[in-house]
């Protein structure tokens, strides 16, 4: 038996939205628990997809003979008759897949009109004027979607038109101007498709039908699924949603609009929106008048404005969850036409989550899921600095937060181009429609200049965290000539300006920006995640400083410092080469000894930062080449100095020569004091010649320490057990720091990690270092050490045998960069520059390694080491602390693998808190 297409909005089920898609599922489900929603029905997906696979070009059987039965109900609901020219009935056909998609497919409004039919509508309303009003974008859209005929050809009529007839814009053309534009229009049809407009009320409605489900493949609709990686699982094929036509712009005492039962920027309790008086929706949504905030509507039209809260309340409570809501008014009458959840950006969803734990509404558990734990970057997104003066050179709507500089584009193919070339574009357009969603993708920011806070530009950028100025009216964007003027100012395509999403600002040029704050609802929505998650979340810090910032977001320890940043700072890195070039282990010894109090006091500042949390120190792990100058370089310099060096030999000549030429050489020619000619002549040039015995020194250094593969090379615990002095003057340099601390009455817990172990024997040859040292520091201070001495996991032998590195190991950490390197036998440095973009754009690898943990591969090495392990040592602590400790689906692994912790940059801290939350209130649903 064939499947039902077809549910009236009083059968469909609300929460069947794979089959009746989001919308549908919305409309019936409203419809059930009384809200007003015009009469309809749904034609699910299913018919879509049987469509779609069709070879001959028709719908499925039977589902036209569906929807006539369906119409019949329609016309008892409303008492009009579809096609009848006396009380026609009209009706929207409005697409909607499982998830929500906006703008991406089509709609068709108005359906049902024909050359009779209008005549109807005209005597059924007693307005002539709406009926052709209708008419005439009716004809248009279905021109435009179901024949794909440009706007412009429509455009161009209607421009004639008033032309004719004076009107100054749509409002003030006649019923008659109107009337002509319908004529206009179906010629307009005539000739560009060599076919009449349909005039049969079924025809349109077939042909809309179809129209609709090709949306589902149209361009608009694959690049957004592409981009936001939707699946068929998540949704497959679009439902058509077949509803009454209620007309909003029948009058003043008519209007449509768009809310938010909360603000969707702030998150505020408070309803949030705009609407029209005597409009269409599409009015709003086109950006084409600038709406009212509907809070107007309490004064203006009281009794309809408590109507609307009333929806508003009944819609949460409902769905317990934000929504974002279309309505119509049709003479005093408040109907809803559709209901989905809001998409708001990260700020409002972390208020709006407490608060409605607070109220009662949601419990902690579904107020921590509803968050996609990457949303929380936005809340990292930089705000323009305070302190710098500067004047906008126009104001438009703060319309999505948060700051962007970009070179000015004016359309979206050029932004997409330049964006992917990885150059920063501001989106400059009049106002946006859905065929620019490429170019959103593409820019920091976009600035319109018309349009609400509702307008497709707006709603976009926000569902996307991309900062957006919408209707910043003081701007002209003028495409043809590839510039708009801002205020008194000029910007040419290529100019660079920077916009503030938060106040609706637009400045010309680049204007620093700060990172933001860390808000209180913040605070406690992460500490109930903390309460869920059984992953503890420390951070990657190599600095006090860092320390600190990682502590702000919530780390509870660190679990990668990376000594060798120490290595490179200014004040150190002579040190360093020093060391390097020392010929003797004496020599080395006297650079080592001035590093170690340098080291002593990092690390002193660290554990402080962090007490009375752990603080994971790993030792060296570089190659010593990575110190010194490159090769190539420190050749260029010889050669510079070889020159000097000549030069100067013959500045001492010069000047004896030039008075050969004239005895009487004028003082201005002679150098002065202070003068490089002077400088020259004074110059020792030993000097430069012990420059250059350095630089050679350097140079036939890093010759030797050349190797053809450094990542695989003499680095980490090989760099260790072959130069022993400088893990010597490390882990002396830790364990007087900590002895210095507890001096201090500090907790501290440090944790030494050796970088690159491969067998057990490594680890036991360091650690005789550890003991002996131990021993040396507890004499001179006169007090015990408390602290781990473990190693990072990052090569394949390691994962093989970690039973027998327990025998020593205190913890391991899970080096995941080095490993997927190792296990992919990718090189971590070149592989994304070179043959991953084409791997992940044909598929042949999904998703990048470096980025989102490679379960089926490395997550089975780390799986298979964390059995070995706590085998050996049941309860044997083991982290990450490769970049993936950072990424929601590889921490959700790591929770499924039972690691102990996950270490990642401190801004990806809150990130990790809430994923670590979600791996362990989702569990359950795991599919490894
Ligand atoms: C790793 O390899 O995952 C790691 C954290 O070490 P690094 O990135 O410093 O090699
Ligand atoms: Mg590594």
């Amino acid at each position: 038996m064939r499947p039902k297409y077809v549910y009236s909005f009083h059968e469909g089920d609300g929460k069947n939205k794979k089959l009746l898609g989001g919308k549908g599922a919305g409309l019936c489900e409203m419809t059930q628990i009384g809200i007003n929603v015009p009469p309809g029905f749904v034609i699910t997906t299913e018919a879509c997809l049987a469509y779609l696979a069709s070879e001959t070009g028709e719908l499925p059987d039977g589902l036209m003979e569906e929807v006539k039965e369906h119409i019949k109900e329609l016309e008892k609901a409303t008492g009009k008759g579809f096609g009848d020219p006396e009380n026609p009935l009209l009706v929207s056909v409005r697409s909607g897949s499982a998830l929500s998609m906006p703008g991406m497919m089509d709609t068709i409004l108005n359906l049902g009109l024909n050359s009779d039919t209008v005549v109807g509508l005209a005597r059924q309303t007693g307005n002539e004027r709406f009926a052709y009003d209708a008419n005439r974008r009716f004809i248009q859209l279905f021109g435009k979607v179901a024949m794909g005929i440009p706007d412009e050809e429509f455009d161009k009529a209607m421009h004639a038109v008033k032309v004719r007839s004076g009107a100054l814009s749509d409002i003030d053309m006649t019923a008659e101007d109107l009337k002509e534009v319908c004529e206009l229009f179906r010629n307009v049809v005539a000739e560009q498709r060599l076919q009449p407009f349909p005039e049969n009320v079924w025809d349109q409605l077939t042909v809309a039908i179809k129209s609709v489900f090709n949306s589902w493949m149209g361009k608009r609709a694959v690049d957004y699924r592409r981009e936001f990686n939707i699946t068929p699982e998540q949704a497959n094929g679009t439902a058509c949603n077949i509803v009454a036509m209620v007309f909003g712009n029948m009058g003043n005492d008519s209007g449509t609009g768009v809310g938010f039962t909360r603000d969707p920027a702030t998150g505020e309790n408070k309803m949030f929106g705009e609407y029209l008086v005597n409009a269409q929706g599409e009015d709003v949504v086109a950006g084409i008048r600038t709406p009212k905030p509907i809070q107007a509507m309490a004064q203006e039209m009281p009794h309809l404005y408590k109507q609307l809260e009333e929806l508003r309340d009944k819609l949460e409570k409902h769905y317990k969850e934000v929504q974002d809501f279309e309505f119509t008014i049709e003479k005093g009458v408040l109907y809803c036409l559709q209901t989905r959840n809001g998409k708001m950006n990260a700020t409002a969803m972390v208020r709006t989550s407490v608060e409605m734990v607070e109220e009662g509404l949601l419990n902690k558990e579904q107020a921590l899921l509803r968050i996609n734990p990457e949303h929380l970057e936005q809340l990292l997104y930089p705000g323009l600095d305070p302190n710098y003066k500067a004047s906008p050179v126009a104001q438009g709507l703060p319309a999505s937060p948060g700051a962007a500089s970009g070179k000015c584009v004016f359309d979206a193919d050029l932004a997409e181009e330049m964006g992917k070339k990885g150059e920063q574009v501001i989106l400059v357009r009049e106002e946006t429609k859905p065929e620019d969603i490429h170019g959103f993708f593409a820019a920091k920011g976009i600035l319109t200049s018309r349009g609400g806070k509702t307008s497709h530009a707006a709603v976009v950028a926000r569902g996307m965290g991309k900062p957006c100025v919408a209707g910043a009216e003081g701007i002209s964007v003028d495409t043809a000539h590839r510039l708009a003027i801002m205020g008194d100012k000029v910007v040419h395509e290529g100019d660079v300006i920077t916009i503030d999403g938060a106040t609706g600002n637009v400045y010309l040029g680049a204007i620093p920006t700060i990172a933001p704050e860390f808000s209180p609802q913040l605070h406690t929505l992460l500490e109930w995640a903390d309460d869920k998650a059984r992953l503890a979340v420390m951070a990657n810090a190599d600095t006090p400083e860092d320390a600190e910032r990682a502590r702000h977001y919530g780390a509870v320890g660190i679990g990668l410092c990376r000594t060798e940043r120490m290595f490179n700072a200014s004040d150190r890195l002579p040190i360093v080469v020093e060391m390097i070039l020392a010929d003797s282990p004496e020599s080395r010894q006297i650079a080592l000894d001035k590093l170690l109090p340098i080291q002593r006091e990092d690390f002193k500042g660290i554990l402080k930062a962090m007490s009375p949390y752990p603080v994971t120190i790993r030792l060296l792990d570089p190659p010593m080449h990575e110190f010194l100058p490159l090769e190539t370089e420190l050749a260029q310099q010889l050669a510079d100095l070889k020159e000097l060096k000549q030069i100067v030999a013959k500045s001492q000549k010069t000047l004896d020569t030039l008075k050969l030429v004239d005895p009487q050489l004028p003082p201005s020619f002679m150098a002065t004091p202070e003068g490089l000619q002077m400088k020259l002549l004074a110059m020792d040039t030993s000097l430069i010649d012990k420059t250059i015995e350095d630089k050679e020194l350097m140079l036939q250094r890093a010759r030797v320490l050349r190797e053809v593969n450094p990542m695989l090379g003499h680095r980490g615990v090989r760099l260790g057990i072959t130069n022993p002095e400088i893990y010597k003057m490390q882990i002396k340099a830790i364990l007087e720091a900590t002895a210095e601390c507890v001096k201090e009455n500090l907790e501290v817990h440090p944790e030494i990690m050796i970088p690159q172990v491969c067998s057990l024997e490594e680890l036991r040859w360091v650690k005789q270092y550890v003991d002996t040292i131990r021993q040396e520091v507890e004499d001179a201070y006169n007090l015990k050490l408390d602290f781990k001495y473990g190693t990072m996991i990052e090569v394949v032998r390691a994962c093989l045998t970690a039973a027998e590195l327990t025998e020593v190991a205190e913890f391991f950490s899970f080096g995941t960069n080095d490993l997927t390197q190792a296990t992919f036998s990718f090189s971590r440095e070149d592989a994304e520059n070179k043959f991953l973009p084409f791997y992940q754009d044909k598929g042949i690898i999904p998703e990048n390694p470096f980025e989102s943990l490679d379960v089926n591969g490395v997550g089975q090495l780390m799986k298979l080491a964390v059995e070995k392990a706590r085998k050996a040592v049941p309860n044997f602590k083991i982290g990450i602390c490769g970049e993936h400790g950072g990424h929601p689906a590889s921490i959700r692994f790591c929770h499924h693998a039972g690691l102990t912790y996950v270490s990642c940059s401190a801004p990806r801290v809150p990130i990790a808190r809430l994923a670590a939350a979600h791996a362990a209130m989702t569990q359950a649903s795991f599919d490894y």
